[in-house]
């Protein structure tokens, strides 16, 4: 069933009011209902792009499973529900992601007014390579969540966005330091669009010096430079291998799949050095 509501997700601005674009103020202006994490910062917004304000909801990373039906049952009513965030795209570590999900299980159009986000203008301000990227959000405090995913970037070869608060950029950069080495390149993208915009390019050696420099204020992106490639292997460094897996009592064909496993290599190119054909 295909409901006559429309769910419409709005990007405002990560700072430059002048980033709110004219499709955005129509979409606000156009909704019975917007969604949003703070009434207060909403409101200013809805003001500045004079739209008189419609109806307000709540939605943030506490109440957005709790909001879903009520805005299912106004999407049922044929109204237009638009969500905003406080900054940037909603969805990207920002509530909007539940409301997508079930409006679009409920068979409800949903579109999308586009605008920024701090991690693709990072992204394309720090330049690393833009081409493959992988978006990491907010990393895990602590735990044993937050060591994975540390050793998981530092494998990683695509470029790495992270976010981070100002607080916790110092202990971010010293645990990636830790997990990726000293010369792996970072960026550290900060007040984007602001005034005190800056986008300081370096290594991770640096960025830990640069950080206890100062306390660094404001909103942050870190963009990390990918893993390197690893050394190419070479045909004696196989055959070696090869020979240790032998001694050791595998099988040909044991031993082929261990050592392409172990070496990162094709296993089709282990066992030809193998049979010698
Ligand atoms: N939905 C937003 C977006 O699309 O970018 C992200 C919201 S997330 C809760 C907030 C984080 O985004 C901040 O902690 C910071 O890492 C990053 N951020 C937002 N605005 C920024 C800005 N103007 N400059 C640098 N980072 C920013």
């Amino acid at each position: 069933m295909t409901g006559p509501g429309r769910l419409v997700l709005v990007g405002t601005p990560i700072g430059n009011l002048g980033d709110l674009s004219p499709r955005a103020v129509e979409a606000l202006a156009a909704a019975d209902l917007v969604c949003c994490e703070d009434t207060r910062r909403t409101g200013r917004l809805l003001q500045h792009a004079g739209v008189r304000a419609p109806g307000l909801l709540v939605v943030n990373d506490h109440t957005e499973a709790g909001a879903v039906e009520r805005v299912l049952a106004r999407l049922a009513a044929g109204e237009v529900v638009t969500v905003v965030s406080d900054a940037g795209m909603p969805g990207i570590s920002d509530p909007g992601e539940q409301l997508v999900h079930a409006a679009v299980e409920a068979g409800f159009a949903v579109e999308v007014v586009p605008g920024p986000s701090a991690a693709v203008t990072a992204l394309v301000a720090s330049a690393l390579p833009a081409g493959r990227f992988v978006f990491e959000g907010f990393l895990p405090r602590k735990g044993s969540g937050r060591t994975e995913r540390l050793a998981a970037i530092a494998a990683e070869r695509r470029t790495v966005v992270l976010y981070e608060a100002p607080h916790r950029v110092a202990r971010t950069i010293d645990d990636l330091t830790a997990a990726c080495g000293p010369d792996r390149r970072v960026v550290l993208a900060r007040e984007l669009t602001k005034l005190h915009e800056e986008v300081w390019r370096g290594t991770l050696g640096d960025a830990v010096a640069h950080l206890a420099e100062r306390e660094p204020r404001g909103e942050h992106v870190v963009v990390l430079d990918g893993a390197p490639p690893p050394p190419e292997v070479d045909d004696p460094a196989i055959v070696e291998a090869l020979a240790v897996a032998r001694a050791e009592g595998a099988s040909t064909r044991d031993a082929v799949a261990a050592v392409a496993s172990e070496l990162g290599v094709a296993r089709r190119r282990v066992y030809d050095l193998a049979t010698g054909s």
